[in-house]
């Protein structure tokens, strides 16, 4: 047995269970992702990890069930009650996620006791991986999570094993982040995502797509394939899911499909068919199409008794109230087209409202002459790549241009499925195309499809998974995560040293950043925290900070820290009755005049920005404002200030959503050149901040001192911390050391 293992979660088992007066049997589903793991089994050992179906365990012993299904198929049933059934699945994975991530908004039907349960679930899930990880090796072990039924699973594995290897693949479209960010709960829905190690799609649109709401919605700039975490490095990628070609070729070649071959004959009588087949959902564009068919036979009467449509319709989530009204609404198209040509021999629709088994769906597509896909969205549609697997080299496939499978099958006719005259055209296009042209078209799409099965896919995502680069180990430039091993030893020397200074930065070090500035005010839990620290023997601390000292004086005075504020232009200890001016030179005004005029430009033509004054500095703050407009400006900016600004004593530096001028030899390094003049000396210093800003004070503080980085960045720090819970932590352990 191999010593890898792939854990795999999906919302279902490949097993299904059921139940009945002599006890309870087990059903395997072969669907395109079972085959695609289960051939990977020389490799890896699989675990699954889903649902096994409706189980009434007051009726059967669930542990004897998973008993079974351990020994027989390595499988990890998740039960679900009715309760959570109804919630976690019908509720908020299929009213809510299902309608926004294909962009149908209007079929919400939200309840917010959904979303608890849903978490619930996902909970459960992830404990079941966790429990799989805890038996075996989280380091070698791989996990790949399946869609959108279980999006917080990756973050919630991830919190337990950091350096685990997730994988996690999208099943259906990544909207817009338009459309993403109508979704309650939607910051959660992505935390959980970047949870993942590779975060699979698709096509490449759902990527980009995907990087912009984590753009916009948690405002996490990404590189074009990956994504730099405060934990970890997450990958991003389009892997197209494709067909089982083996099991297609098998069906084909087995004797008794020409029974099936007979009972299509007998719908069809010699007519030429145009083949549907979706599961009934409200996302398949199937009243539209039907719709436009009418159309078709109203401006092509001639061809009434030619042609027959076949829509086959899968029934899916009956139980949902928008699936009944669709079934109902489709019905009745049906019988209208049914109704208008009741004096031919023959009606030009077929309606069948059931699941096929493979082989009798085969033998329609080999009669088909024109498939006819019209999905309003659709992840990637699978009928069109069989369709095209089946008949090869014959036949016309008609497209809607919002599945994904158009992204790689551009040489179908291509439609827009809310255009009926477009769709009515491409019919009349295709019944005429000569198969010449029919052959050319198939052929180059079958190629495609030759070179891009399932296999392909599955072994495409997980090479991507296994083999890229985590990010967990140092790298040139960066801060080393601070271990628990290191941040005892920093308390243990800080507990012995004779005279400790801390130096601390304000915003988003001590405290969160906010969208205005003004809203940073300490809380409790944090003045009674520093309080601690000025209460301990022969500490020092101070507050390092770009913010002006009314801002301190108001919020922080009352402590006695030692202030650092405007980036290091004043500066005062505690026992000083004035602040401390660290430049002489007078500020002029021209330069500070022209920046304010350019700045107001700028304000103008970026919503949500707005200047910030102070005494040498003059900051133009962007947290507001779009992210992807607002750094294109950001950019701009800076590059016209430059030019404005180039024989001025001042230096621009751009921090976190800010553009800031400021005068020369003004910076936070200067509280280092204080303590010299001062003629203090202390024997341990550490210095803790976020920013480019603070860049300075870890480059400025003497050999051997602690320096500590928050956040993910390029930084001089020696360490790094995720965040301001990591820095609040440390000060209370720092203040539980001395007491
Ligand atoms: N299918 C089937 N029997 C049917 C109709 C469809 O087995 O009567 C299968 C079909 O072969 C295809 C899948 O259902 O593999 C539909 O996949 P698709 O990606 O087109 O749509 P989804 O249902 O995933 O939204």
């Amino acid at each position: 047995m191999p010593n890898k293992r792939l854990i795999a979660a999906s919302n279902r088992l490949p097993v299904t269970v059921t139940v009945d007066e002599v006890g309870f049997s087990f059903k395997t589903s072969p669907g395109g992702l079972v085959t695609a793991l289960s051939a990977l089994q020389s490799e890896f050992e699989l675990v699954w990890i889903g649902w096994p179906g409706e189980v009434d365990t007051s009726v059967v012993d669930p542990d004897e069930i998973r008993t079974q299904l351990e020994r027989e198929y390595n499988a990890k049933p998740v039960f679900l009650s009715r309760r959570q059934l109804q919630r976690y699945y019908f509720g908020f994975s299929n009213k809510v996620l299902w309608p926004v991530l294909h962009y149908l908004p209007t079929h919400i039907d939200y309840d917010e006791r959904d979303f608890t349960v849903y978490k619930e679930v996902n909970q459960v899930f992830a404990d079941e991986i966790i429990a799989e990880l805890e038996r075996g090796n989280p380091a070698e072990d791989i996990v790949w999570v399946h869609d959108y039924q279980l999006m917080l699973v990756p973050g919630m594995v991830r919190e337990r094993f950091p350096e685990a290897r997730i994988g996690f693949f999208l099943h259906t479209p990544f909207p817009s982040s338009e459309v993403f960010r109508t979704l309650p709960y939607r910051e959660d829905l992505l935390r959980g995502l970047l949870g993942a190690s590779l975060c699979g799609f698709h096509t490449y649109s759902y990527v980009r797509h995907f990087r912009s709401a984590i753009l916009h919605i948690l405002g996490i700039e990404s590189e074009l394939n990956h994504v730099e975490l405060d934990t970890h490095r997450l990958f991003m990628g389009a892997f197209p899911i494709s067909i089982d070609l083996d099991r297609t070729e098998e069906v084909l070649a087995d004797k008794e499909i020409e029974q099936d071959i007979q009972v299509v004959r007998n719908i069809t009588h010699g007519r030429r068919m145009i083949l549907s087949v979706d599961r009934l959902d409200y996302t398949k564009g199937v009243p539209d199409r039907l719709r436009a068919y009418k159309k078709f036979l109203a401006r092509n009467p001639h061809l009434a008794r030619d042609v027959v449509l076949v829509q086959i319709a899968v029934p899916s989530r009956t139980q949902i109230a928008d699936y009944q009204q669709l079934k109902n609404n489709v019905e009745g198209i049906v019988n209208e087209i049914t109704e208008t040509y009741e004096n031919q021999p023959h009606a030009p629709i077929h309606y069948i409202y059931r699941s096929l088994p493979f082989r009798r769906l085969c033998a329609f597509y080999l009669e088909a002459d024109i498939a006819l896909v019209t999905p309003y969205f659709d992840g990637m549609n699978l009928v069109a790549k069989e369709f095209v697997a089946v008949k090869k080299n014959k036949g016309v496939l008609i497209l809607s241009e919002h599945a994904g499978a158009a992204h790689e099958m551009g040489e179908a006719l291509i439609i827009n499925p809310w255009n009926p005259d477009q769709i009515s055209q491409a019919l009349e296009h295709a019944l005429n195309m000569p198969e010449a042209e029919q052959t050319r078209m198939m052929s180059a799409m079958y190629a495609k499809i030759v070179r891009n099965d399932i296999h392909h896919w599955s072994n495409a995502f997980l090479h991507e998974l296994m083999h890229q680069d985590p990010g967990h180990e140092h790298v040139q430039g960066k801060p080393e995560v601070l271990s628990t091993a290191r941040r005892s030893e920093i308390v243990q020397a800080f507990k012995s040293a004779q005279s400790p200074l801390l130096l601390l930065d304000y915003d988003g070090t001590l405290v969160e950043i906010t969208n205005l500035p003004m809203n940073a005010r300490p809380n409790q839990e944090l003045i009674d925290l520093l309080g601690q620290l000025i209460a301990l023997p022969r500490v020092q601390t101070g507050v390092v900070t770009g913010r002006s000292r009314e801002d301190l004086r108001g919020w922080l005075g009352h402590l006695g820290l030692v202030f650092s504020c405007e980036h290091g232009l004043w500066i005062k200890w505690p026992e000083e009755s004035d602040w401390h001016k660290m430049i002489t030179e007078d500020r002029g005004n021209t330069w500070y005049t022209n920046v304010r005029d350019l700045y107001e430009q700028y304000n103008a033509t970026t919503p949500g920005s707005f200047t910030e004054e102070k005494e040498a500095s003059l900051a133009w703050h962007y947290r507001m404002s779009d992210p992807t407009h607002a750094q294109w400006k950001a950019r701009e900016l800076i590059m016209n200030l430059k030019t404005v600004l180039s024989n001025e004593p001042v230096e621009v530096i751009s921090g976190k959503c800010v553009v800031e001028v400021r005068m020369q030899g003004v910076h936070k390094g200067n509280i280092v050149r204080r303590i010299e003049e001062l003629g203090r000396s202390y024997d341990m210093i550490i210095a803790i901040g976020d920013d480019v800003t603070d860049e300075y004070l870890f480059q400025a503080v003497p050999p051997g001192s602690i320096t500590i980085k928050v956040g993910k960045d390029v930084s001089h720090a020696l360490y790094r911390v995720a965040g301001v819970p990591e820095v609040r932590r440390l000060l209370r352990e720092l203040v539980a050391a001395r007491k």
